[in-house]
């Protein structure tokens, strides 16, 4: 895929030994980034974010997500940055971010915008875009459970510990990358519930090689994304992966999957904004533990 090695030393954030990275790391050129900053609230972990948002160019998604309703709907709801993330399954959608940036118009004062994807690992070795089209994405996302659809190859007859094990190599293949910024609604199977119990699969992960895998996001500053209405239906898997993940530096984007305006200000969830807080605060994580591409870029 053209990538080139690349060494790092590993910046002392992580309880993690220091290891060679290969991959390429682009940088995001909106300005704005710069200028983010947290809603001053009284939660102890404002949420001013909604890093995964589809829009019309997603055919999944609700005709109402046209640009100028999401924006008007994120900042009704006092958000500070959002990411369009369409999904980039197949090379006919390649060009999908910049048809989103020819209809971009002004987002509201004090909305940054990202324009990005949603890809996927179709195998642990194989992504469903390039380098170069991700290099054109400010943000990427790589979709590591789409097991629902049928490029996306799964242990079919497999144990729910062989799912488990098939999407930890997912996750591990969407980080060597080296083009990932963000694994979306991660570890929960939801999607292929049909096949695999969900719970099963959850309880039979191998916590030494959940480990591994956090570290190694961590090193490569690969987020997971915490997705609020799976996280309350799988709470006490997903407070561990938050707290074990922060104890080696892990971070984590916030985002609902909005495929419609209601998840945009996250009205989906019981208390909206107020209650994705409150489902934060009682996963233990801090506000740094937030990811922003911001953050990144100071590093
Ligand atoms: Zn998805
Ligand atoms: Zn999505």
């Amino acid at each position: 895929m053209g990538t080139h090695a690349k060494r790092i030393s590993n910046a002392g954030k992580t309880n993690c030994p220091p290891k060679t990275i290969t991959g390429y790391q682009y940088g995001i050129t909106h300005e704005r980034l710069f200028s983010y900053r947290y809603r001053k609230g009284a939660s102890p972990v404002p949420v001013t974010q909604n890093m995964q948002v589809h829009t019309v160019f997603s055919s999944c998604a609700k005709r109402e997500m046209e640009i100028p309703a999401i924006f008007e709907e994120a900042h009704a709801h006092g958000l500070e940055l959002i990411a369009f993330t369409d999904h980039l399954n197949t090379p006919e959608q390649w060009d999908i971010p910049s048809r989103v940036r020819e209809q971009m118009v002004e987002p509201p004062p004090g909305l940054a915008v990202l324009v990005g994807c949603e890809a996927q690992m179709t195998a642990p070795d194989r992504v469903s875009i390039t380098p170069e089209v991700a290099a054109k994405c400010d943000v990427v996302l790589i979709a590591c459970n789409h097991y629902h659809l049928r490029s996306v190859e799964g242990p079919d007859q497999g144990s729910a510990a062989d799912w488990a094990a098939h999407h930890l190599a997912m996750i591990e293949g969407a980080i060597d990358t080296g083009f990932c910024d963000v694994i979306p609604h991660p570890f929960v199977l939801g999607k292929v519930a049909d096949r695999v119990d969900v719970d099963a699969v959850l309880a039979s992960y191998d916590w030494n090689a959940l480990s591994e895998i956090l570290c190694k996001a961590a090193e490569r500053r690969v987020a997971f994304e915490l997705n609020p209405s799976q996280v309350e239906r799988h709470f006490d898997f997903m407070r561990r992966i938050v707290q074990e993940g922060r104890a080696v530096g892990c971070r984590f984007s916030i985002g609902s999957d909005a495929h419609q305006l209601k998840y945009v200000g996250y009205d989906h969830f019981p208390g909206g904004i107020d209650g994705v807080e409150d489902l934060l605060e009682r996963l233990g994580l801090d506000p740094d533990g937030i990811w922003a591409p911001a953050k990144e870029r100071a590093h």
